[in-house]
């Protein structure tokens, strides 16, 4: 038998369609080495979003395509990955140790931005990613609840800098922690930035591949400040399919398209409601409405999430689903649409600022 080129084997893993980057591997870059040894292919292929959960399934997909090569005898495969720091609003300078910022915004209150925040924050930890999630959401502070952390407090080891707290394989802040939840408060647009900027700034992160950012919903002044002086790699819009949450959720695209923020993808949440006494599946707030949106603004649908009611439970009592059911099949939508948002947001432009010296342009 005649040794296996690599150009067959080349030509046998760009044949299958990777279903996150929605693309081949050879044209996202991720194939890192193809050897050809006396009949054994031996491939190394590198992603650039985290699956620890994926990455057997990728290798048990390119071995059977290579091993189906003709003249490979032994088909090896090895798949790692990676998460890199990716660029951020040119304005602006990236956050020391947290690699991307992604910011998840609503156009209106009460979609399940904050639910969707968390439960997408431990699918990328469950992926084995290092992942922080700083709840921002002014008007209704949720995260503390939502992970279970409500009673904590964070500390401070030198007075400067603050711990986040630990949960749930997280590290989490949140701006309820400096207020009181049941104190009503009034915070002008500028009190917003410089709180987020200091918890942003003034907290321990450590190394950290994603920090997700839940917005304050909305695309007023506080949100476009925000977005304006945050540094952040991309964001999130999460909607429900009712058509006036869809308007506020164009606008909140639009915001983002404003000020050079990439927008990764849209979540439609609520999509349908699953009866927990019958399983009937109903699409109470009308259908399709996130998939037009996001063609309409040339932004990839990320998932749907059902309103059910495991979600709220779950959410309420600490353990949002992606922990309390992890195999389930809305854990199993979460992994998917964290997943496609590490993917799509690893196809984009890195930061290369770190790799030069620092230059700063004084007056005198
Ligand atoms: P927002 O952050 O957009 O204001 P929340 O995440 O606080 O919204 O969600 C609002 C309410 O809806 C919460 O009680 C939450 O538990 C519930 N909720 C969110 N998503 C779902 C869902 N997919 N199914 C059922 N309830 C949900």
């Amino acid at each position: 038998m005649s040794e296996p080129r690599k150009d067959q084997i080349e030509a046998a893993i760009g044949e299958y369609q990777d279903p996150y980057l929605e693309t081949d591997l050879l044209s996202a870059k991720a194939v890192k080495s193809i050897e050809v040894n006396e009949g054994a292919a031996s491939v190394a292929v590198e992603l650039g979003f985290p699956a620890d959960g994926y990455k057997p399934l990728l290798e048990k997909e390119l071995r059977a395509r290579i091993g189906a090569v003709e003249g490979v005898t032994e088909a090896r495969v090895e798949v790692s990955w990676k998460v890199v720091a990716h660029a951020v609003q040119p304005t602006l300078k990236p956050l020391g140790s947290v690699r991307n910022i992604i910011a998840v915004a609503s156009g209106k209150g009460g979609v399940g931005k904050s639910t969707t925040a968390a439960n997408l924050a431990l699918a990328l930890a469950a992926d084995g990613a290092r992942v922080g999630l700083l709840d921002a959401d002014i008007y209704g502070p949720s995260q503390p609840r939502m992970l279970g952390v409500r009673s904590e407090r964070p500390q401070t080891t030198d007075g400067k800098t603050m711990r986040p707290i630990r949960t749930l394989g997280l590290v989490c802040m949140s701006i309820g922690f400096l207020i009181d939840e049941d104190q009503p408060m009034v915070w002008r647009g500028p009190m917003v930035t410089q709180a987020l900027n200091q918890l942003l700034s003034e907290t321990d992160w450590g190394e950290l591949d994603y920090l997700l950012i839940d917005m304050p919903p909305g695309t007023g002044d506080i949100q476009l400040t925000l977005s304006q002086n945050v540094p952040v790699s991309g964001a999130l819009i999460v909607t429900t399919p009712q058509d006036i949450a869809l308007l506020d959720a164009v606008k909140g695209l639009k915001m983002f398209e404003k000020v050079n923020v990439r927008v990764l993808g849209v979540i439609e949440n609520m999509s349908t409601h699953i009866c927990s006494a019958c399983g009937h599946e109903e699409a109470i707030f009308g259908s399709g409405g996130g998939a037009r949106i996001a063609a309409d603004n040339e932004v990839p649908l990320l998932g749907a999430i059902p309103l059910d009611l495991s979600v709220r439970e779950e959410a309420d009592s600490g353990r949002p689903t992606v922990v309390a059911q992890p195999d389930g099949e809305i854990a199993h939508r979460y992994l998917e649409i964290a997943r496609r948002m590490g993917a799509r947001l690893s196809m984009l432009a890195r930061d290369y600022s770190r790799l030069f010296p620092k230059i700063s342009i004084e007056d005198n």
